[in-house]
C-alpha cells in the first residue's frame, strides 16, 4: 500500500511513518518542518526507504502532484497545530492550519482520486463531558471548549459531507477519524522520540525536570473535581496508537465513515503522572501548583470499545510506568532531542 504522511517529522507521524515502513508500505512524507525534525526523518531512513517532501500539505497544487506522482492509495493526516492553550490565544492560526489547511488536503486528494485518509482527530472534540458521560463513548456529545478542539472537530464534519456526497454520486470513498486521548512514550527501540518547541507535555516536562533541564514543574490547577483536585487524563503508548492506525487504514472500505476513540480506558492525575515520573527516574524534582490553564476539561477518559469490537484493537500498554519508561529511555539518550533540529 502506497501511504502519504502529513505530519511525518512530527512526534506521532513519525512514529507512524517508521512502522508503516516495518510493516511494508511504500510510505512518502510530507512536512514543512515547521514544528517536526529532519532528525526525525534521518532517523526513519536508517530504517528503511522514504520518500520525503517539504511542503505544506495545504499547498492543493503540489499535494496533488505528489499524491499522483507517487501513486497514493491512503493518506494519514496528522499534521496539526495542537497546543491547546495556544489555540485559545491564536484561534485563526488553528483553524486557519488545522481547518482551512485540511480541506485544502481533501481537496487535493479529490483531484488525485486518492479515497482513503485516516484523520487524527481528538478527544479535545469532546468538551467537558457530563459525569454520566465518563468513560467517553464515541456518540458523547461534542462540544469543545477550546479552539484546538472546534478546528478538530469541523474536519470530522467535512469528511462526513464528503462521504454523503460520494455515496450520493456512487463515488468511492472512506475515512476514519480517530479521536486521541493523551498520546505518550516513544520507539519501544528508541529510534525516534518526543521533542516539542516549546514543550508544553507532562509526561516530557516531568522528564525535562528530572534531568534537571527545569527548575520545576508546575501543576495547573488543584481545585478541579476530582478525587486528589487534578486534572485525570488518559494516556495511550503511541506504539498502540500507530498499531491502531494501520489496523483502522488496513480495514477501510468504500463508505465506511468511522469515528473511534484510542485511549486505554484508565485515569491518570496530573499528581499521579508527576509521582509515577518520579519513580520511574529514581529522580526527585520540584513542583509547584499554579493555576488552572485556559481550556482544561477536567476529566478525559476513554471508552474505547468500539474499536476493539469492531477490529480487535487493543492497547498492550495499560500501565503508565510502561509508558513513561520508554518515554525516559530515548530522552535520557537524547537529552537535548533531535540533534538536527530543524525547527524554524
Ligand atoms: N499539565 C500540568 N503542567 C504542565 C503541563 C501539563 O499540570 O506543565 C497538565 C495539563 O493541565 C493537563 C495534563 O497535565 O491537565 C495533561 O496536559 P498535556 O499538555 O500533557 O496534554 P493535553 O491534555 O493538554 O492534551
Amino acid at each position: 500500500m502506497n501511504v502519504l504522511v502529513t505530519g511525518g517529522a512530527g512526534y506521532i507521524g513519525s512514529h507512524a511513518a517508521l512502522k508503516l515502513l516495518e510493516v511494508g508500505c511504500d510510505v512518502t512524507v510530507v512536512d514543512d518542518l515547521s514544528c517536526g525534525h529532519i532528525g526525525a526523518i534521518d532517523a526513519i531512513r536508517k530504517v528503511g526507504e522514504l520518500h520525503f517532501a517539504e511542503m505544506n500539505f495545504g499547498d492543493v497544487g503540489a499535494i496533488a502532484e505528489l499524491l499522483n506522482t507517487r501513486s497514493i492509495d491512503v493518506v494519514m493526516h496528522f499534521a496539526a497545530l495542537t497546543y491547546v492553550g495556544e489555540s485559545v490565544e491564536q484561534p485563526i492560526r488553528y483553524y486557519q492550519n488545522n481547518t482551512s489547511n485540511a480541506i485544502c488536503l481533501f481537496e487535493a486528494m479529490r483531484q488525485a482520486g486518492v479515497k482513503r485518509i485516516v484523520f487524527s482527530s481528538t478527544a479535545a472534540t469532546y468538551g467537558i463531558p457530563a459525569q454520566e458521560n465518563i468513560p467517553i463513548t464515541e456518540d458523547c456529545p461534542q462540544e469543545p471548549i477550546n479552539p484546538y478542539g472546534w478546528s478538530k472537530l469541523m474536519v470530522e464534519r467535512v469528511l462526513k459531507d464528503q462521504l454523503i456526497a460520494a455515496q450520493s454520486n456512487a463515488e468511492d470513498f472512506a475515512f476514519a477519524a480517530l479521536r486521541y486521548f493523551n498520546v505518550a512514550g516513544c520507539d519501544p527501540q528508541s529510534r525516534l522520540g518526543e521533542h516539542h518547541q516549546p514543550e508544553t507535555h507532562l509526561i516530557p516536562i516531568c522528564l525535562d525536570a528530572a534531568l534537571g533541564k527545569l527548575e520545576a514543574v508546575t501543576v495547573f490547577g488543584n481545585d478541579y473535581q476530582t478525587p486528589d483536585g487534578t486534572c485525570i487524563r488518559d494516556y495511550v503508548h503511541i506504539d498502540d496508537l500507530v498499531d491502531a492506525h494501520i489496523t483502522v487504514m488496513k480495514s477501510l472500505s468504500n463508505g465506511d465513515g468511522k469515528f473511534y476513540n484510542i485511549g486505554i480506558g484508565k485515569g491518570y492525575s496530573v499528581k499521579n503522572i508527576v509521582d509515577a515520573c518520579k519513580e520511574v527516574t529514581s529522580n526527585d524534582f520540584k513542583v509547584h501548583v499554579g493555576s488552572r490553564r485556559s481550556g482544561d476539561p477536567p476529566i478525559l477518559q476513554a471508552n474505547a470499545k468500539r474499536i476493539q469490537d469492531d477490529l480487535g484493537w487493543t492497547a498492550k500498554y495499560t500501565h503508565i510506568k510502561e509508558i513513561i519508561e520508554s518515554a525516559w529511555k530515548w530522552r535520557k539518550a537524547n537529552p537535548d532531542g533531535y540533534v538536527q533540529c530543524n525547527n524554524k
